[in-house]
């Protein structure tokens, strides 16, 4: 049996030995866990990528909610900033209709009338709310008013240069927004142009100045502003902001500004607003630089009815940005935590599974050791049967014979008991493998050898001594017996066929038997007698029994 020593357990446990790799740490380090750097690369990059994403569709839908809530929010607040004035609407015409008041215009010089129309504009100015009610004759000098009595009082001043004055002698009538270049308060002013009656001789204009204050509107975040028509924020929220051009005034409206004194005292230098982004529904993204940086707003702005003012709302957009890059920081981190945590659950699985394989390895390794070692084991018990065993005839071989019968041979002699020794040689065997080739021969031998362990004990030992020749020791057997043991197996094998090939063949054999006395020899010494009754049995004429010498022995014993 040829032995394997390069078996699958070598090879197992081979494969498992890690890749031997040469070179700068660094580089080793590399080598091995340039898998995992090129995925954690991957799962910030998909986190970058997804929190980009998630930023740019946040800020996105943020300014269509913005744009979405800021027109209904416009109106409502243009409503609001209206109604005050628009509940004054009447009050020019019933001033230039009432007769007190025309018949100051009528005749300005009357010192009676004049005062009668003051205190009728006294009282109706704290009937009304409003801020204040006065007359302007033809050339715009004001000739009665509600505050005649106050420091502060209109009567005398000229307000010619007014809008509310020269549109209502063009027009008839005028709404205008203004600081009071007396009161130094802000007002909405309406006019009326009062006629000589049935004629257009014009006889004055009747003013009412109400106080327009900054609706308190809470709902939304972000800055309102009501511009003029220059571009002027008069109102807003954002005090700061109040009386400053969105941009530069061009040299009209600068002029404009300066004739009619609109903001005297309280202009202030432009925002300098510039629109970044416009966007589809007419709102846009406007950036303002002030003392050196830059602000960004969502702008959306609106008319406001029978004005040619406009609301306008800003939305620091950097409420909207923070909301997106809060939202774009939380995924980017979640992706990451997820992807992280499924990385690490796949190679916790590659280790279970790694882990298993290796096992699995090690069990092959060591059932294939245990089985070598089971080879190993029969061959060796193999080895140890060959090395005492005859191949032919599957008796003990010659030294296995001298080492067991040297044993008897002491445990006889100690014990007192006879050992009989019988040597068993086939007669003419020559002939027979001459005759029927060394085959048959080799058949009769393991015929011989078969019915001589079948005629033997348990406890005696039966061996091939050599060529034809076989050997028998009997333990506790003295002459008588063992003559009778080497006879009957004589007669057996007078009479046992050996079927060969082309028929069947007898054989004799002649055995010589010698029995150890008291104190005998050596084995050889007994082998020797027996060979020697072996010799005088074949003289005699073979296939026969002979006892060896007693006379013999006891000169050898
Ligand atoms: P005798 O009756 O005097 O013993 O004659 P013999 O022919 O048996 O004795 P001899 O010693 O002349 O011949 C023994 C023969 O046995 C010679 C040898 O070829 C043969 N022989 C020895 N060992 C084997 C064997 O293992 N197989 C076979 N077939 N023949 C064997
Ligand atoms: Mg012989
Ligand atoms: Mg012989």
């Amino acid at each position: 049996m040829a032995l394997s020593y390069t078996g699958s357990a070598h090879v197992a446990l081979s494969q498992t030995t890690p890749m031997k790799i040469t070179g700068h740490p660094i580089a080793l380090a590399w080598h091995q866990y340039r898998h995992r750097i090129a995925l954690a690369c991957a799962i910030l990059a998909g986190g970058a990528l997804a929190g980009w994403g998630v930023y740019a569709v946040s800020y996105e839908r943020q300014l269509v909610r913005v744009e979405r809530a800021s027109g209904p929010r416009l109106d409502r607040f243009a409503t609001v900033l209206f109604a005050p004035p628009a509940r004054y609407t009447y009050l020019p015409h019933l001033l230039a209709n009432f007769r007190t008041l025309r018949e100051a215009l009528e005749q300005p010089s009357d010192p009676e009338l004049v005062r009668k129309a003051n205190v009728y504009l006294n009282r109706l100015q704290h009937s009304t709310g409003a801020t204040a009610l006065y007359l302007l004759d033809p050339q715009g000098t004001a000739i009665a008013s509600s505050n005649w009595q106050s420091k502060g009082s209109f009567v005398g001043k000229n307000y010619a240069f007014r809008p509310y004055y020269t549109r209502a002698l063009e027009e008839g009538g005028a709404h205008f927004y203004a600081m009071g270049v007396t009161s130094r308060t802000p007002g909405f002013f309406l006019s009326q142009l009062v006629k000589v009656a049935g004629t257009d001789e014009v006889l004055g204009v009747a003013v009412v100045k109400v106080d327009l204050t900054m609706p308190s509107i809470t709902d939304g975040s972000g800055e309102i502003l009501v511009t003029d028509s220059g571009g002027v924020a008069f109102l807003s929220s954002r005090k700061d902001w109040q009386y400053r051009p969105l941009n530069e005034l061009g040299a009209r409206e600068g002029a404009s500004v300066e004739r009619t004194r609109q903001y005297e005292g309280v202009l202030r230098a432009p925002l300098n607003l510039h629109i970044e982004q416009q966007l589809e529904s007419g709102a846009a993204i406007v950036a303002l630089d002030e003392n050196g940086r830059t602000d960004r707003f969502f702008m959306a702005r609106r008319p406001v009815p029978e004005t040619d003012w406009h609301v306008n709302v800003l939305l620091p957009l950097e409420d909207i940005e923070t909301t997106a890059l809060r939202l774009a920081v939380i995924t980017a981190i979640s992706i990451v935590l997820v992807a992280t945590s499924l990385m690490y659950l796949w190679e916790f699985r590659l280790w279970l599974r790694e882990r298993e394989r290796s096992r699995t390895a090690l069990e092959n390794a060591h059932g294939a050791l245990a089985r070598q070692h089971e080879e190993l084991k029969a061959l060796s018990e193999e080895l140890r049967v060959q090395s005492f065993t005859d191949s032919l005839t599957g008796l003990f071989n010659r030294r296995y014979f001298m080492e067991s019968a040297e044993r008897m041979l002491g445990t006889a002699r100690r014990h007192g008991e006879p050992l009989a020794l019988m040597v068993v040689d086939a007669d003419h065997f020559k002939r027979i493998n001459d005759e029927h080739g060394h085959p048959a021969g080799d058949e009769v031998l393991r015929v011989l050898a078969r019915v001589l362990l079948e005629e033997t004990r348990d406890g005696d030992v039966v061996a091939r001594y050599g060529g034809e020749e076989f050997i028998v020791a009997l333990p506790r057997t003295g002459e008588t017996a063992a003559l009778a043991v080497a006879e009957r197996m004589r007669e057996r094998i007078v009479l046992q066929k050996v079927v060969v090939p082309g028929g069947t063949l007898s054989v004799t054999v002649s055995i010589g038997v010698a029995v150890a006395p008291r104190g005998a020899a050596h084995v050889e010494e007994l082998i020797r007698r027996a060979d020697a009754a072996l010799y005088e049995a074949k003289r005699a004429g073979r296939n026969r029994v002979q006892a060896a010498d007693l006379q013999d022995s006891l000169l050898t014993g």
